[in-house]
């Protein structure tokens, strides 16, 4: 089964894939390395609908955003709509519909992006990398800062000198 290319017919169909390696679709560094999906998109002979309800589990490999310190992270959710291709078909899902094929991982993608974290960090304390001599402050501490301080103390005590 091809995620992209969701052949919809007038009959249910079981959604049970697993998808590895969706390179470029996250911010930059950032890649879904494995997409679980299972759901099912059912038929409605009445209306003539199809109601897509899945849920997904990405696994995104990452850099964090103040060490660079590679990472990884879940994203889960689960998604439901209803297609109704002879009426009105929302706007936001008729991009992802031709011909009565479904894109089907590119509605999950969009929803992994809107749902993952705003920020890629390795842990919430994450001390960084100093901007001055690039250690990484989370393995070694560096004296940058505390020089900073030093020299702003001096200047004032030649201030009181001058006084
Ligand atoms: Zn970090
Ligand atoms: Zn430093």
């Amino acid at each position: 089964m091809n995620l992209k290319k969701l052949q919809l017919q007038k009959e249910n169909i079981i959604i049970n894939e697993r998808v590895n390696n969706i390179y470029d679709v996250l911010d930059e560094g950032s890649y879904i390395k494995e997409l679980i999906v299972e759901g099912k998109v059912l038929y409605d002979e009445i209306s003539d609908n199809h109601h897509v309800d899945i849920c997904y589990s990405a696994e995104i490999e990452s850099k964090c955003d103040r060490c660079l310190a590679n990472i990884k992270f879940y994203v889960k959710n689960s998604v439901k709509f209803l297609l109704d291709i002879k009426n009105n078909i929302d706007e936001e899902i008729s991009i992802f519909i031709e011909n009565n094929v479904l894109n089907l991982e590119d509605i999950i993608i969009e929803d992994i992006i809107l749902n993952k974290p705003f920020q890629n960090i390795c842990k919430e304390d994450c001390k960084g990398i100093c901007p001055k001599c690039y250690k990484d402050l989370n393995k070694e501490e560096c004296i940058c800062e505390k020089e900073e301080k030093e020299n702003k103390f001096s200047v004032l005590k030649d201030m009181f000198k001058e006084v």
